[in-house]
C-alpha cells in the first residue's frame, strides 16, 4: 500500500525545538533559555490584550490596518510596504514559499538562526551555510558561495545565538554584492536593543532596494512572544508576493492591539533597553572575570564559551545550572557545542547565574 508522502526535503528535517522551560523535579525554574523579555509585555500591551477578550467571536482586521499604520508612523514607512505575521517566523516561511523552489538555493551563515535552514527545506530548496569568520557572518564568503541557484540570502543583525553583527556598510556592500535576483533578507529580531553609529537595521536599505527585506519581531524587546507578532518592510512587489500567500488572518485580533498599544509605550520600551544595557554589561563582566571567553553581544543575550575538553564544559555546565534552577540554551543544534546562551535576565536571575557560575568554574 502507498502512503501520501510529503516532499523528499521535508523528510530531512530536524524540527526546531525552543528553549528549554522546565527542569524535572524544580519548581519555579528560571528561563533564560529564549531571549524573551524579562520585563514582560508592558502595561499598555497588557490592557490592550485584555479589551481585545470582548471581541474574541469576530474575526480581526485582515489587513492589520491600524497596525501598519503605527509601525509606519513610529518608522516614517510607507503603510503599503509593511506586512505583518503570525511571528516572524511566520514571514520568513512566507518568503521562503514566495521565492525558493525545488533545487534552489538559500545562503544562511554558519552559526545563523536555525530557522532558515527549516526554510529553505520546507521548500525543497538546498540551505547552503556559509563559513563565518570568528564568529561572524562573512560578507566575502558570502558572495562566494552565491551561484545561479541562489534566491535568498538570509542574515540575523545581529545574529542569534551569537550577538554579533554587519555594520551597515558591510550589508551594503553584501546587497551591492548580490544579484539583483536575489532577496536579502535582513532579520531584525534585536533591533531594538542596538543603538551605534555602524548598525542600522536596514530601512533605508530596503526603501532604495528591489531586493532586500526586513524583518522585525514584537517577541523580544516588547515582550509579546506568545502572542506571535512580527513585521516585514519590503519592495513593493515582494508586499504583493506575500500578500498573495499569507493566511488572510495571520494575525490574530490580541496581537493587533497589542502591538499598536506596544508601539505607543515608549516608557516601557526604553525601561527595556535600559535594562539590557545595565545587566548585559555587568553580565559581559562578570562572567569573564570568571575566566570565561563571552562573544561580546549588542543584543539581548550573550554567548558563553567553555572548556571542550575539561570537566568543566558547556554541558557540565548546563547540569549544574539546571540544579541550581537556570535554564540556558545548549547550542548543539547551532554548531556550538561548547558553549551556552544565556538570555539577559531580572537581576536576581543574573545574579544567581553568576553565583552558579563561580561555584562551577571555582575548585
Ligand atoms: C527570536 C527570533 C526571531 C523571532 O521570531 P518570532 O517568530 O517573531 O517570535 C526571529 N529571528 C531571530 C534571529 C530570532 O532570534
Amino acid at each position: 500500500m502507498t502512503i501520501p508522502r510529503p516532499q523528499p526535503s521535508i523528510l530531512a528535517m530536524e524540527p526546531y525545538i525552543g528553549g528549554q522551560s522546565t527542569i524535572d523535579g524544580v519548581e519555579g525554574a528560571i528561563k533564560l533559555s529564549s531571549n524573551e523579555s524579562p520585563l514582560g509585555a508592558g502595561p499598555k500591551a497588557r490592557e490592550a490584550f485584555l479589551q481585545a477578550a470582548d471581541q474574541l467571536n469576530l474575526y480581526p482586521d485582515g489587513a492589520a490596518q491600524r497596525l501598519h499604520d503605527a509601525i509606519a508612523a513610529r518608522y516614517g514607512l510607507d503603510p503599503d510596504r509593511i506586512v505583518c505575521g503570525n511571528g516572524s517566523d511566520d514571514l520568513l516561511s512566507l518568503l521562503g514559499l514566495a521565492y525558493l523552489d525545488v533545487g534552489s538555493e538559500a545562503i544562511y551563515s554558519e552559526h545563523g538562526f536555525l530557522f532558515y535552514k527549516l526554510v529553505a527545506q520546507a521548500n525543497g530548496a538546498v540551505p547552503v551555510s556559509v563559513p563565518e569568520t570568528d564568529l561572524k557572518a562573512d560578507v566575502d564568503a558570502i558572495m562566494a558561495a552565491v551561484s545561479a541557484k541562489t534566491r535568498i540570502v538570509f542574515i540575523a543583525n545581529p545574529n542569534n545565538p551569537t550577538g554579533t553583527f554587519l555594520t551597515i556598510e558591510e550589508v551594503k556592500r553584501l546587497r551591492d554584492g548580490l544579484r539583483s535576483d536575489i532577496l536579502l533578507v535582513l532579520d531584525g529580531a534585536y533591533a531594538e536593543y542596538v543603538h551605534r553609529d555602524d548598525y542600522s537595521a536596514g530601512i533605508e536599505l530596503v526603501t532604495n532596494s528591489e531586493n532586500v527585506v526586513m524583518t522585525r519581531t514584537f517577541s523580544k524587546i516588547y515582550g509579546l512572544a506568545s502572542l506571535r507578532l512580527g513585521w516585514c518592510y519590503c519592495p513593493v512587489s515582494v508586499a504583493d508576493a506575500l500578500n498573495r500567500i499569507r493566511g488572510p488572518f495571520n494575525v490574530n485580533g490580541a496581537a493587533q492591539a497589542a502591538g499598536v498599544a506596544s508601539l505607543a509605550d515608549t516608557a516601557h520600551e526604553e525601561k527595556a533597553i535600559a535594562h539590557n544595557d545595565h545587566w548585559r554589561d555587568w553580565l559581559f563582566e562578570e562572567i569573564t572575570k570568571l575566566g570565561l571567553k563571552v562573544t561580546p553581544s549588542i543584543a539581548n543575550f550573550l554567548l558563553i564559551h567553555f572548556d571542550a575538553e575539561s570537566p568543566k564544559s558547556a554541558p557540565q555546565a548546563d547540569r549544574f545550572l539546571q540544579k541550581n534552577g537556570l535554564i540556558l540554551r545548549r547550542l548543539e543544534a547551532y554548531g556550538l557545542p561548547h558553549c551556552l546562551r544565556l538570555t539577559v535576565g531580572l537581576e536576581q536571575a543574573n545574579r544567581a547565574v553568576i553565583a552558579a557560575l563561580t561555584e562551577f568554574t571555582g575548585d
